[in-house]
């Protein structure tokens, strides 16, 4: 392929060693990265009247210079301005740091400004000019994501030179029958679509072949993984004593409901299967995973294996390690915990204990996956709150050990689109029901100036005998600011409560046997209100709490929040979520709103997915989730649909691999490394 779009940029005409430099300096080192470098967005510069132009939108219009530009400097700055009429309009135009356009303005000239209409200054604030009437062929100019040196008018002259160079070389990526199927255009015109668009809807079609071609290539990946992963040899038929089990399951203070049943079936079969599990485990907050994850502990223990169990946060480890020694203990399980602030004396023995298969059970945090933890016979592998572990760190763990089951508990719910992309080679389970008599959180949002009529409902809660939160943002754990806002917010309360009720402050930067009294001294009722940052966001149970403030609440993500609500409503009592929040953006406003329209966490995700999008669901980087080019998880839900199913169906064909009419496929999946074994999670 030496003729082809895998050669340097530099063979392209006009391409120096300069440009190419600062081609590379954006990711374009051969012609088929500048090919496919897609346009961030696509503007739309077709003339407007400014009659119809509402306020603050982007606008082009073509005008008459009517008189000599001004140029105001502050600093380092300045600012030009010109008036013009366009159309029956005389208004300003003003550039930000254009002052040498001065000398190009005079009157009487014909100009094509586009830019920013406001509509109150009667002014344009312009971001693109051209001298004279509107010249443009394209009514949908793309905006690229340049920086450095290429400008835009260079970088559109070496794709048009690219695409008309190459144009009979650059390989069709996806079959026919794909294209003809759901109409998408071959690839040259799509890449002409894209980069050069007659309409909207002639960019949209390119936007749509490629959006399906890169989520189908997805799926075909992950579609894979999990096939490998059904057929392969070294998973571990776990036979487990199934009367133990339900032994255990009678023993519990309370019935499973329907759903927690449900699960245990599902996840139990993964067991007893020879393949190895690799299950994600959803369910709301409260929905009751803690019991699930320790009767499959449990079962992998009776048949003489291990099982690990690994938290976000010491306090969590630490319940959990409560709560399985409360059912496992009596049963002759040896349960251990492992954290970052184990004693170096009881480390060493854990370790040992574990390589020595003398210890069943180890619950911990990250100390959990350091490289010098090893099992006799490890078995099973939780993670609670997945999505707070990094994606390596999650596979670290499931590394340890001889192919051990994983399964990942969450309980933020993840929209559909997004558990099927970052999760999509995984098994589901989902806990979808409550525990019976649980009773709705009442939610309320005030604002910051009514914590004194908080503070009266809050007393008479505490007068029932109920326990209390009452929560600050906290960004960073390390942020000084806001555990001074911790602090604040505690002070005030105990000088309040002074000898009525006990108010006590956890924070990250507490030292952890201090962090731990507090946690206990809440949980069996000593403290009645605990202030806290969000280190009791994820799984702490303390069912006599009923009362949630929450201030600044609208510092945080609807998923922190509903998460946060959740340490509520966990008893018999009727339980209340109080968000105090000043939010200043219609964003924050409509989070606070649905935050008491609903408590149904599926719900809120759908609805933190549409106000943030996919990159920030999950926190950054942390997502697992892939980048896609074009794409967008958010809008394309229905295209990742179809793709999923195409590639559930592409990968039955008895002839998937012989038959050439998949030849780009193929390819695809062979050059991923997917089918070496090489995972991409
Ligand atoms: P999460 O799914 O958020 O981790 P937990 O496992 O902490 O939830 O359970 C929440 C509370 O519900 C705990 O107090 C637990 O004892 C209780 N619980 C769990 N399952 C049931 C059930 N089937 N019936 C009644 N209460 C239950
Ligand atoms: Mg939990």
């Amino acid at each position: 392929m030496s003729e082809g779009i895998q050669q340097s940029i530099t063979v392209l005409k006009g391409v120096g060693k300069e440009t190419a430099d600062n081609l590379q300096a954006l990711g374009i080192e051969t012609i088929e990265d500048l090919l496919f470098t897609f346009p961030a967005r696509h503007e739309d510069v077709r003339l407007k009247d400014l009659a119809e132009t509402p306020h603050n939108e982007k606008v082009t219009v073509e005008a008459r210079v009517e008189s000599e530009p001004t140029v105001f400097y502050t600093g380092r700055k300045n600012r030009l301005q010109v008036h013009i009429l366009a159309g029956r309009y005389l208004v300003k135009a003003v550039f930000f740091n254009q002052a040498y356009l001065k000398n190009k303005l005079h009157v009487g000239d014909t100009v094509t400004i586009t830019g920013k209409w406001d509509k109150g200054r009667q002014s344009i604030s312009a971001s693109r000019i051209e001298f004279g009437p509107k010249t443009q062929q394209m009514d949908f100019e793309p905006v690229y994501a340049l920086r450095g040196k290429v400008t835009k008018k260079r970088f559109t002259t070496f794709i048009q030179t690219a695409l008309q160079t190459y144009q009979e070389v650059i390989p069709e990526t996806l079959p026919l029958f794909l294209r003809e199927k759901y109409r998408l255009l071959p690839i040259v015109d799509a890449l002409y679509a894209v980069h050069f668009p007659k309409s909207v809807q002639h960019a949209n079609q390119a936007r749509r072949r490629f959006a399906y071609e890169e989520l189908l290539h997805f799926q075909l990946r992950i579609q894979a993984l999990r096939k490998l992963r059904l057929n392969e040899e070294g998973g571990r038929a776990i036979s487990y004593n199934l009367p133990l089990v339900k032994a255990l399951i009678t023993r519990l203070p309370y019935e499973l409901t329907g759903a927690q049943k449900r699960v245990v079936n599902e996840i139990f079969r993964d067991i007893k299967s020879p393949y190895r599990m690799n299950r994600l485990l959803q369910g709301d907050v409260g929905s009751g995973k803690t019991v699930v994850a320790a009767l499959a502990l449990y079962a992998v223990v009776t048949a003489g294996y291990q099982g690990a169990l690994m938290a976000p946060t010491e306090i969590l480890a630490e319940q959990h390690s409560v709560s399985l020694a409360e059912w496992l203990a009596p049963l002759g399980v040896r349960l251990a915990m492992l954290s970052g602030s184990t004693k170096t004396k009881v480390r060493r023995e854990v370790l040992a204990h574990l390589a020595s298969g003398e210890i069943d059970i180890v619950i911990g945090t990250h100390a959990l996956i350091q490289p010098d933890v090893e099992f006799k016979q490890l078995g099973l592998v939780i993670t609670d709150e997945q999505h707070r572990f990094g994606v390596s760190q999650r596979r670290i763990l499931r590394d340890k050990g001889e192919q051990p089951d994983v399964l990942f508990m969450t309980a933020t719910p993840i929209p559909r689109t997004l558990a099927i992309t970052a999760f999509g080679e995984m098994d589901v389970s989902a806990i979808d029901e409550m525990p019976a008599g649980r009773k709705v959180i009442e939610t309320h949002w005030l604002r910051p100036e009514k914590m004194s009529a908080v503070f009266e409902r809050l007393t008479l809660e505490l007068q029932a005998g109920r326990q209390a939160y009452a929560i600050c943002p906290l960004i960073e754990e390390s942020d000084k600011l806001d555990v001074q806002n911790a602090v604040e917010l505690y002070e005030q309360l105990a000088s309040f409560y002074e000898g009525k009720f006990t108010v006590g402050l956890m924070h990250g930067r507490l030292p952890t046997d201090e962090k731990e009294r507090v946690m206990r001294d809440f949980s069996n009722g000593d403290i009645t209100v605990l202030v806290s940052t969000t280190v009791v966001e994820v799984g702490v149970n303390v069912p006599n709490a009923t009362f949630m403030l929450i201030t600044d609440a609208e510092r945080f993500g609807l998923a922190q929040l509903h998460q946060l609500r959740g340490r509520v409503g966990r008893g018999e009592h009727q339980s209340y979520c109080v968000l105090l929040a000043d939010p200043k953006t219609d964003e924050g406003k409509e989070r606070m709103m649905a935050m008491t329209a609903t408590n149904n966490g599926f719900e809120l995700a759908e609805k933190d997915l549409a106000l943030r999008g996919p990159g920030d669901f999950f926190g950054r980087k942390q997502s697992g989730l892939p980048e896609f080019k074009m794409a967008d998880l958010v809008e394309d839900y229905r295209i990742l649909d179809v793709a999923r199913q195409d590639a559930v169906d592409l990968l039955q064909r008895d002839d998937f691999w012989q038959n050439p009419l998949y030849t780009p496929l193929q390819e695809m999946l062979k050059q991923s490394g997917v089918l070496d074994g090489e995972r991409f999670d």
